[in-house]
């Protein structure tokens, strides 16, 4: 349940309603939000005259959803803003390697007119004896692309131990798949400004999913973008499986936008042009996608991005469907 109190609403009154209905206090924009379980259903008629309106819920996607406010959420990155008739096109590398490697990404992305650069500094391997990330050098180099180039940087939090240097450095905190349970990391999120970008964890379900988000939601920052990377099935020949009829849901029922990440599903070069025009066609509010100057020597998911001739390719083709369903590209 969601209980927006009277703005007159007393600190020791608002305290005490917050105990009575297990709820925790949410500063949403300009009132004061009670969130608790969805299982509880019914006020108080003597608390009546400190709300202002309350909402129900079947399930505890409940900041997230539709009913609670009708709209895609607004969230800005750089002049970019969600939920509007603008997709945005969120490339780079998987890792930062080095800054001639960010500077061949930089000269792509301006060359394409898009905004964003995106790559990992902090990289959740699933081995530890692969490439981990380049650490705070790799911040620094994305910082120095943003000041040169005007960028918004996309960049991802692996564990709590650097959350908040990626928080002061990035744009757009991206948490990954693996670190979507990470509730440690959720709940530092929940307490910055910065739009955070939570991928879906692999083997998670859709309902998992938006409530690893309302933690970061009912933390205190309103700012949650969603994507899909694929999920795990029992299909072995592309890396994942991405769930198109997910985000179908996702959009129907929350007000989050959504970003969907051809790469990191199908995990090969082959099939991300594909892909990403079916995802464009899913008239999302972004895609994320993987290059590399030169994919066969790259440090992390080699297989999976595209050289820039390729990306160029791509967009191209891109450009016309996102017309055909009313938006575009930046
Ligand atoms: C990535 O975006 O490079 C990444 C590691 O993705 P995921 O968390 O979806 O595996
Ligand atoms: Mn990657």
């Amino acid at each position: 349940m969601i209980i927006e109190v009277r703005k007159n609403i007393e600190a020791s009154e608002l305290e005490a309603m917050a105990m009575k209905y297990k709820a925790i206090v949410v500063e949403d924009y300009d009132r004061k939000l009670l969130v608790g379980s969805s299982s509880a259903k019914t006020i108080d008629t003597k608390d009546e005259r400190h709300i202002e309106k309350h909402w129900v819920f079947d399930n505890d996607m409940q900041l997230s959803s539709r009913k609670f406010m009708p709209n895609t959420r607004n969230i800005s990155i750089g002049n970019f803003t969600t939920g509007k008739d603008e997709t945005i096109l969120i490339i780079g590398p998987c890792s930062v390697e080095s800054e001639e490697q960010l500077e061949q990404t930089a000269s792509l992305i301006q060359k394409c007119g898009l905004k964003s650069l995106r790559a990992g500094a902090y990289k959740p391997r699933t081995s530890p004896y692969s490439f981990q990330g380049m650490g705070l050098e790799g911040l620094k180099l994305l910082a120095k692309m943003r000041e040169k180039y005007g960028f918004s940087i996309v960049t991802e939090v692996r564990d709590s131990t650097h959350a908040d240097a990626v928080i002061e450095y990035a744009d757009v905190i991206q948490v990954g798949a693996k670190a979507m349970y990470d509730h440690g990391i959720l709940r530092t999120c929940g307490k910055a400004r910065k739009p955070v970008l939570l991928k879906r964890g692999f083997g998670t379900t859709i309902q998992e999913f938006v409530q690893a988000a309302e933690f970061i939601l009912s933390g205190g920052n309103p700012n949650v973008m969603l994507c899909e990377r694929g999920i795990r099935t029992f299909e072995t020949k592309s890396r994942f499986t991405l769930d198109l009829c997910g985000v179908a849901y996702l959009k129907e029922h929350t007000n989050l936008p959504v970003i969907l990440d051809p790469s990191h599903a199908m995990g090969y070069a082959y099939g991300v042009p594909d892909l990403a025009r079916a995802c464009m066609a899913m008239n999302v509010d972004g895609l994320l996608i993987e290059v590399h100057p030169d994919p066969s020597v790259a440090k992390s998911d080699a297989s999976q991005q595209l050289n820039h001739k390729q990306f160029e390719e791509l967009l191209n083709s891109l450009r016309p469907i996102a017309k055909a369903v009313g938006r575009h590209i930046v």
